[in-house]
């Protein structure tokens, strides 16, 4: 999505950080303190969200936040402590959407290492096609394959995941995709 934003500042003390290599037997760059020589440690974050389904359609987003504001999205979102990724993936839904859904299964998991980020997508069967939008989103819609605005979506996951699942759902067999973007 995008590239990992670099550490300023120290998160004990407050000074400025240079990335090197600690002396300490370690072989990545990492942020260390200047002045009390903290090292932080950063690692990748989850996306989670998922495909919601209805008939032939899927339900897309228009995001009313940056970045990509304006552009069409499946809901999703960064994962928070203490939920599963099934959990984070459905919350989104809920928050971004308002839908009303069943989840199934596990659909696209995609390494996007340049921006140190693991996307996860499942695939969500609606229950209702009313939807209840919250603050983060201007429009939820519904699509079939042919009208998705392919050149409107958001981000590269999004639109992998998309084409992956219109593919399956041609061949009427869903699978676990494992996309790595570069
Ligand atoms: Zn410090």
């Amino acid at each position: 999505m995008f590239h990992r934003p670099l550490i300023q500042h120290c998160k004990s003390c407050g000074s400025t950080v240079t990335y090197r290599i600690p002396d300490d037997g370690d072989t990545r760059e990492r942020a260390v303190c200047n002045k009390c020589h903290t090292i932080h440690y950063e690692n990748p974050l989850n996306v989670v969200g998922t495909i919601p389904i209805w008939g032939d359609k899927v339900l897309l987003c228009k995001r009313n936040i940056e970045p990509r504001l304006g552009k069409w999205t499946l809901p999703a979102g960064f994962m928070e402590l203490n939920e599963t990724v099934a959990q984070g993936a459905a919350r989104e839904t809920i928050e971004e959407a308002g839908a009303q859904f069943e989840m199934q299964d596990l659909f696209t998991l995609m390494n996007v290492t340049r921006a140190g980020q693991v996307h996860f997508f499942y695939r969500a069967q609606l229950t209702s096609d009313h939807f209840n939008p919250g603050h983060e989103t201007l429009e939820a819609k519904l699509f079939t394959e042919h009208e998705i605005p392919w050149d409107e979506i958001a981000f590269r996951t999004v639109k992998e995941t998309l084409l992956h699942y219109f593919s399956d759902a041609k061949q009427g067999k869903f699978q676990l995709h494992h996309v790595d973007i570069i």
